[in-house]
């Protein structure tokens, strides 16, 4: 592994494993589990000099998209304390938004790296399936999850995502191709021979007009360093919700049944063992999380599974297939991360679906696999932060960073940082 630096502290979201610290997941039920090992990505930002600088707060199980399903209280963002982070990795977005540390981990599974890195003005990545290890994530929705980097540049991103991505052979997901090597040579600030699309499904209704009118100027500074621009159609895009709302609580409800009060955390009294099974996961777990197991119970319930489970990874290898099409004739696509900038605290915590929406410019990536990047494009409402986002084919984290990195040059978004929380 290449180093960061010596000394260089990074923030870890507390889904991931860190030998003799608590990982809380964000929920009582955990508590107080101590991890008896190192995640894949620990061992080798150990490896690297990284100086672990604390764990950072979630949504409960990384199920929520503004920190707010927290055992713990949410997190709060650091331009506007009485505005979410996002999530679920609100606490690595703010912590590195602060000025606490400059890089951090988090995971992603819906867009819980990259919506919190818009909702926070600063650089959130999610590389492709399979690029970086989850030996040592807690497992939330396996075929979706991703664990990546926090940062606030494109550059220091990258240099993170050098450090973590690798194969790892405890991860038999983990891929054998690595990280692909930077584009090297001509001018970096020309983006000249570069195709990019711009999927109109993107930009439609929910999609707040400061933020449509962002991501256009965006569009304006990509094409006046060459790229190509390009409005195409993504017309399944409208399913990604739906299909992830069914994937993710199924994986989850399977994943999350190991919590029983036998082996982590906490252990609830009962007169026989399926007594203490449903008081521990009753007493233990949050509201959203039970959702979730419901949901994804049922989804998988025989008589159910067929119309539930299998029509949404029916539609999940079309969406897949939609998009993978696309990349024969687009080098990126560009899009907003979120409809809006960060809401205010309490305003969808009590309206699942009004949560659930937050995803919908974020889940096509985790459907598909393929590498997304959220880059700050401006503010907007009470000088919110705004993010981008470019989708790349699986394993062109290249281009992705290629392009990025000559979009923050020439737009100079708002450094030097921190740029001005607002603490009031
Ligand atoms: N907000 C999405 C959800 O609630 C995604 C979460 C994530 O990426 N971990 O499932």
């Amino acid at each position: 592994a290449r180093l960061v630096g010596e000394g260089v502290p990074v923030a870890i979201k507390d889904n991931i494993s860190v030998e003799g610290m608590p990982t809380t997941c964000g929920s009582r039920l955990l508590e107080p589990y101590v991890p008896p090992y190192d995640a894949g990505v620990i061992e080798r930002l150990r490896a690297a000099g990284a100086v672990l600088f604390g764990k950072t707060n979630l949504d409960e199980f990384a199920m929520g998209s503004s920190t707010e399903h927290s055992a713990f209280g949410p997190s709060r963002n650091p331009y506007s304390i009485e505005r979410t982070t996002g999530g679920s990795s609100g606490g690595s977005a703010a912590a590195v938004a602060a000025g606490l540390v400059p890089l951090a981990i988090g995971s992603d599974t819906g867009g819980s790296i990259r919506q919190p890195a818009a909702f926070c003005g600063i650089v959130g990545m999610k590389p492709s399936y399979g690029l970086v290890s989850r030996y040592g994530l807690v497992a939330f929705a396996s075929s979706l999850d991703q664990i990546g980097p926090f940062a606030r540049t494109v550059d220091d991103a990258r240099l993170l995502l050098e450090v973590i991505a690798g194969h790892d052979a405890r991860d038999a997901t983990s891929s054998v191709r690595g990280l692909s090597a930077p584009e090297s040579g001509s001018n970096p600030g020309s983006l000249r021979g570069l195709k990019i699309g711009l999927p109109t499904e993107y930009f439609g209704e929910g999609i707040h007009a400061e933020v449509r009118a962002a991501v256009g100027a965006a569009q304006g500074v990509l094409q006046r360093m060459g790229a190509e621009v390009v409005e195409m159609q993504l017309p399944l895009t409208k399913y990604g919700i739906p299909a992830y709302y069914i994937v993710a609580p199924s994986e989850a409800s399977s994943n999350l049944a190991r919590y029983d009060g036998m082996r982590f955390g906490q252990r609830a009294d009962g007169e026989d063992t399926g007594e203490v099974f449903s008081n521990t996961r009753g007493d233990g777990f949050g509201a959203e999380v039970k959702r979730r197991i419901l949901l994804g119970t049922f989804a998988l319930s025989s008589g159910y599974y067929d119309a539930y489970y299998g029509r949404a990874q029916k539609v999940r290898a079309a969406i897949r297939h939609e998009v993978e099409t696309a990349f024969e004739d687009f080098d990126l696509l560009l899009t907003p991360t979120t409809p809006t900038v960060a809401f205010p605290l309490g305003e969808k915590v009590d309206d699942p679906l009004a949560m659930y929406m937050n995803d919908v410019l974020t889940v096509t990536a985790n459907l598909a696999g393929i590498p997304a990047i959220s880059l700050p494009c401006g503010r907007g409402t009470d000088s919110m932060p705004i993010g981008l986002q470019l989708m790349g084919p699986r394993f062109g984290e290249d281009k992705l960073f290629k392009a990025a990195r000559a979009y923050e040059n020439e737009a100079a978004p708002p450094y030097p940082w921190p740029a001005e929380p607002t603490v009031a």
